[in-house]
């Protein structure tokens, strides 16, 4: 793998505005340098304790920003540093980010992570437990967490129509509730979608941060 020139490729297709989290889950240490030396400084992590003897292990000045399923005991492990929490899946992982990060003394950026694929496995709010939960306003309570947008998995399929709807469908969903419940929260812009084989779809929709993993670092073992 030429993680470099990768990269390159990668950064050459992105508009301005659309920044690129090279998900770097499963790979060591030593690949993340790699591409670290290329220039790249946003990186991608699924698992808290890699992510934190990842953070460990390499240079202070990467953003390290999680995008797996999260348990609320995984938490503490991740709030000191991380930068973006792209996968909040429920209520209760939010309070519980928010009171990791008092403790640590600092705010969190997060994101409400939305299922729109067909597959039922993936985690998230519907895009109607979404608007409820916004309409709740129970999030307004939340002193050091920070809402900045929405996080989407797109069906795994062939059917790039399909996928390009379901882009389509979390940039309108992303819409509609800033004008609704974040219309002066300049800090409310991200929308987190498109992985190696669908990121092309995801930036025509909108998107403004890609995740990008095998199609940077390889085919990933696990
Ligand atoms: C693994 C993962 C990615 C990257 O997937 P690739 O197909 O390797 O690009 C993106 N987003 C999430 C949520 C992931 O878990």
């Amino acid at each position: 793998m030429d993680i470099a020139k990768n990269l390159q490729q990668v950064w050459a297709e992105l508009p301005q505005g659309v920044r690129l989290v090279a998900v770097s889950k499963f790979h060591p240490a030593e690949a993340i340098r790699e591409a670290y030396q290329a220039g790249q400084r946003i990186f991608g992590e699924s698992k808290a304790q890699e992510l934190q003897a990842k953070h460990e292990a390499l240079p202070g000045d990467i953003e390290w920003h999680f995008i797996g399923h999260l348990q609320t005991n995984k938490v503490k492990y991740i709030a000191p540093y991380v930068t973006l929490i792209h996968s909040i899946d429920s209520p209760h992982l939010l309070a519980e980010v928010d009171r990791q990060a008092a403790k640590a003394g600092r705010t969190v950026d997060c994101l409400l992570q939305v299922h729109i694929a067909r597959e039922e496995t993936k985690f998230g709010f519907t895009p109607d437990e979404c608007r409820q939960y916004l309409a709740s306003g129970q999030w307004r309570q939340l002193e050091h967490v920070r809402l900045c947008g929405l996080m989407g998995m797109a069906t795994n399929t062939d059917d790039m129509q399909q996928v390009q709807a379901e882009f389509q469908g979390l940039a309108a969903l992303f819409h509609e509730v800033k004008a609704e419940w974040f219309p002066q929260a300049p800090w409310f812009k991200e929308l987190s979608m498109g992985m190696s084989h669908d990121y092309h779809e995801a930036i025509a929709a909108g998107s403004t941060l890609v995740r990008v993993g095998s199609h940077i670092f390889g085919e990933r073992n696990y």
